[in-house]
């Protein structure tokens, strides 16, 4: 029952035959929205994230539950359908319709990775206790990822503009003290007494493994790409993981097993200095498929004096310092 929500009251029902499965969007808040876009656009996500695996889908049905709530956002992945809840008025501005998307691609591709793909422990889910993993790098991260990949490759939002999410993202890690102190592994593992427990000091002490897990993967796949002269890339790690354990769990060791197998014994190297240690991605990752990543400022007449110090207005219009970053004047 935690794994299969109920909508019921007035909602508007779009079905769609993709990859021969029946799927429903169910939109409850909208009324008076166009919603042609996403009605569009969804189908072209599920098949994208289909020819990832090369199989046929898990499921026999599949249902999105759309709710829209203004000036909030979210989602949640379950094994057949995803809850997911965005502003509507996000969708009229095509860099937010962007990220709506991408929301409906994470929640999605969660079907296959951790609600089926995943860690003997995670299935049958403990509701009663904290589960603790060094892999949520891989579940939320790869997901990020893949999420932002799937819009990409099934044409809904132009590459250009996922590159630019993929830039600011290494913009922002650039900005986290805590990414040359906390590894992924542990930044997972520890999820249940940092990332969800954040204060003053989260930034010096914690990363995101979302936010550095999806980067990683973007550089596993151009190093997988780079190491096989372009044959195999993580599609092939996923579908090795998928062939080899499907809904089964596997050991945490399969994943990196699986890189290996897919790219050779230097994974390992890389493992080593971008998830169990707390080296910088470098740059010449870009190289091979002729793009650079540029690291500079691009209107210089608003270049803001470094402090260190993060701000944020109080409900009380006073400002309140959030973070005051480690290595800062
Ligand atoms: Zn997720």
């Amino acid at each position: 029952m935690v794994d299969s929500p109920v909508e019921a009251g007035h909602f508007q029902r779009y079905i769609f035959e993709a990859c021969d499965v029946r799927h429903e969007l169910i939109f409850t808040g909208f009324e008076d929205v166009d919603l042609s876009a996403l009605v569009h656009d969804i189908p072209r996500i599920v098949e994208a994230a289909q020819s990832i695996f090369q199989s046929p889908l898990p499921y026999t049905r599949y249902v999105f539950l759309v709710h829209g709530q203004v000036q909030s956002g979210g989602g949640l992945e379950h094994r057949n359908s995803a809850s997911i809840m965005f502003d509507p008025f996000m969708l009229h501005d095509p860099e937010k319709y962007s990220r709506i998307l991408g929301l409906f691609a994470h929640e999605y591709f969660h079907l296959w990775n951790v609600k089926r793909l995943r860690p003997t422990y995670l299935g049958p889910f403990d509701y009663q206790h904290e589960v603790y993993t060094p892999l949520l790098w891989v579940l939320e991260g790869w997901t990020d990822y893949y999420a932002w990949i799937l819009l990409a490759r099934s044409g809904v939002v132009e590459s250009g503009r996922v590159l630019d999410y993929f830039a600011e993202a290494f913009r922002q890690l650039d900005l986290i003290p805590a990414r040359h102190q906390q590894s992924l592994t542990q930044s997972s593992f520890d999820t249940w007494i940092k990332l969800y427990r954040p204060d003053g000091n989260t930034p010096n002490n914690t990363i995101s493994y979302y936010h550095k897990g999806a980067l990683v993967a973007l550089a596993l796949d151009l190093s997988l790409r780079r190491a096989t002269g372009g044959r195999e890339s993580l599609d092939s790690v996923l579908r090795v993981l998928w062939t080899s354990y499907g809904d089964q769990g596997y050991p945490d060791t399969a994943v990196d097993s699986a890189l290996v197998q897919i790219g050779g014994p230097f994974m390992r190297q890389l493992l080593d200095q971008w998830v169990y240690g707390t080296e910088d991605i470098p740059d010449d990752v870009f190289d091979t498929v002729g793009l650079k990543l540029l690291r500079e400022f691009k209107n210089l007449s608003q270049k803001v004096p470094y402090t260190g110090i993060v701000a944020e207005q109080s409900a009380a219009h006073s400002v309140v310092i959030k973070h005051v970053l480690k290595g800062s004047p």
